[in-house]
């Protein structure tokens, strides 16, 4: 009797997890059906955000990059990368033709948290002196100290260009706030945090790192038409005629071009596949109602939404042991974590085993539970890539590479033709995660269509953010 009334109660309460999972599952459903509607209406919302200021969601900035380097830019240049996880300090030294990047030299460091949520002041400070580090330790390099130097500042936040070197921070993401930064001339706190440590070096230009990556793309292959990057956060910038750019009337450019700063991170729709576990992420988080899209798809998030899933699951059940007080943690959950997890090959899932011990502090659970664990963050996952993709595709519409324009009837879409697209990418969860990889370009071969897709060509960059950064310094200098 004890034994069979124990069957039925473990019956029950699987039988309650696996309704949470359906439910999970429903809820980040990505149909290509639904995935068009995003397409279309990330087209739409870029359509509003270029008429006029405050006309969407998205902000669609101007980054006053009308010309992308040409290749002839020469000498030695340095970078500074702001913005994610890491922050780098680059030099690179440039031959003076198209994809002749002589040397490059990058620093990487993490940046300690204490600074993300302190003064700015001590933020910048920090910066200078990791530069000042890297320029003294190159000792007698090919540089002469008398040369005054060029840098180019990568900060990865939502920014009013007032010109390509200088302008205004508009609000915070990826969990940093300082409040006193908020409004202020980015370019001039870099620039007197240099003066005070004495570098004689330039702020010659300050560029969103969708920009950075976009610049360095073209640069090593002219069919770069949009930069993307899915790391810590999300966006993507691109190349946008400038009478399209109705809200700023008047704009010329010798190009009749530049590049916008999408900020999509702050996408909205309601044709976005949005959870109960979505919405409170978001009301827990420092910045709620902001950057909706980016909370569904980068990496600062996705092992957050995997941790409530599984929270939830262990509320309607004791499939996971006792309650673990770590899973009631926001972000002990970690991304590259949760990608360990998915990616785990292992015939008993030891790594799924190992992370659920060692992190959230959940031991001996049986293998038809850890599998559990997998299909979560599988589901979470693919609804980010999905996400992501479609996003790419409203950029390759709104410029007419969709290959939609030029159906008419009586012609079958192989029939097209489709030119050579290249979208430039760069983020630790697109390069470090191959199943969100696989996911995405899936995806867009979904969304497209084969014959279509395969003239879009997604090329990672490495450490493109910065490097472009020290080409447009170059280019503007
Ligand atoms: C920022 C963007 C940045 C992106 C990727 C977002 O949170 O708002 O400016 O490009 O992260 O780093
Ligand atoms: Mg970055």
């Amino acid at each position: 009797g004890v034994i069979v009334g124990k069957r039925v109660k473990s019956r029950r309460k699987w039988k309650r997890v696996m309704g949470v999972l359906r439910e999970l599952e429903e809820g980040c459903e990505t149909t290509v059906g639904r995935l068009r509607q995003v397409v279309d209406a990330m087209a739409v919302e870029m359509h509003a955000g270029l008429a006029s200021e405050g006309g969407s969601k998205l902000k669609m900035l101007l980054t006053y990059v009308d010309n992308l380097p040409y290749g002839n830019e020469k000498g030695t240049y340095y970078a500074l990368d702001l913005g994610g996880t890491n922050f780098r300090v680059l030099r690179v030294q440039l031959g003076g033709q198209r994809s002749s990047i002589l040397d490059k030299d990058v620093e990487r460091q993490a940046i300690p948290q204490h600074l993300m949520t302190g003064s700015s002041e001590d933020l910048f400070d920090f910066i200078a002196l990791s530069l000042q580090q890297f320029v003294e330790k190159e000792g007698n390099g090919f540089t002469p100290s008398f040369v005054r130097r060029e840098l180019g500042f990568t900060f990865s936040f939502p920014v009013k260009q007032l010109s390509v070197s200088s302008g205004l921070l508009i609000k915070w993401t990826k969990g940093f706030a300082i409040e006193d930064m908020v409004g202020k001339e980015v370019g001039e706190c870099l620039q007197q945090a240099l003066i005070r440590k004495g570098l004689d070096m330039r702020v010659a230009a300050l560029v969103n790192d969708t920009v950075g990556t976009l610049a360095l793309g073209h640069y090593h292959d002219v069919d770069t038409v949009a930069a993307v990057i899915i790391g810590t956060g999300t966006n993507a910038c691109y190349l946008e005629r400038t009478d399209a750019i109705i809200k700023c009337q008047g704009l010329l450019t010798s190009s009749g071009g530049m590049v916008v700063n999408m900020e999509w991170g702050n996408f909205w729709s309601s044709h976005l596949p949005r959870t109960s576990y979505d919405i409170d992420l978001d009301a827990n988080s420092p910045n709620p109602n902001d950057q909706g899209f980016e909370k569904m798809i980068s990496g600062m998030y996705l092992g957050d939404i995997v941790r409530r899933v599984v929270l939830r699951m262990s509320q309607e059940s004791d499939i996971f042991g006792p309650a673990s007080l770590r899973l009631s943690m926001p972000f002990i959950l970690r991304t590259p974590l949760m990608a360990v997890m998915h990616e785990d090959d292992s015939p008993e899932l030891t790594e799924v085993a190992r992370i659920l011990k060692d992190v959230l502090e959940i031991s001996d659970v049986p293998l038809k539970v850890r599998k559990l664990i997998v299909r979560i963050c599988d589901v979470v996952t693919r609804r980010a890539a999905r996400l992501a993709a479609a996003g790419i595709v409203g950029i390759l519409k709104k410029i007419g590479r969709d290959g939609s324009g030029g159906i008419t009837s009586g012609r079958s879409r192989s029939d097209i033709k489709m030119r050579r697209t290249v979208v430039a990418i760069e983020g630790g969860l697109y390069t470090s995660y191959t199943m969100f990889r696989e996911y995405l370009q899936e995806a867009l071969t979904e969304i497209l269509g084969e014959d279509i897709a395969q003239h879009v060509i997604l090329k990672v960059t490495e450490d493109g953010s910065g490097t472009g950064a020290a080409l447009l310094a170059a280019s503007h200098s």
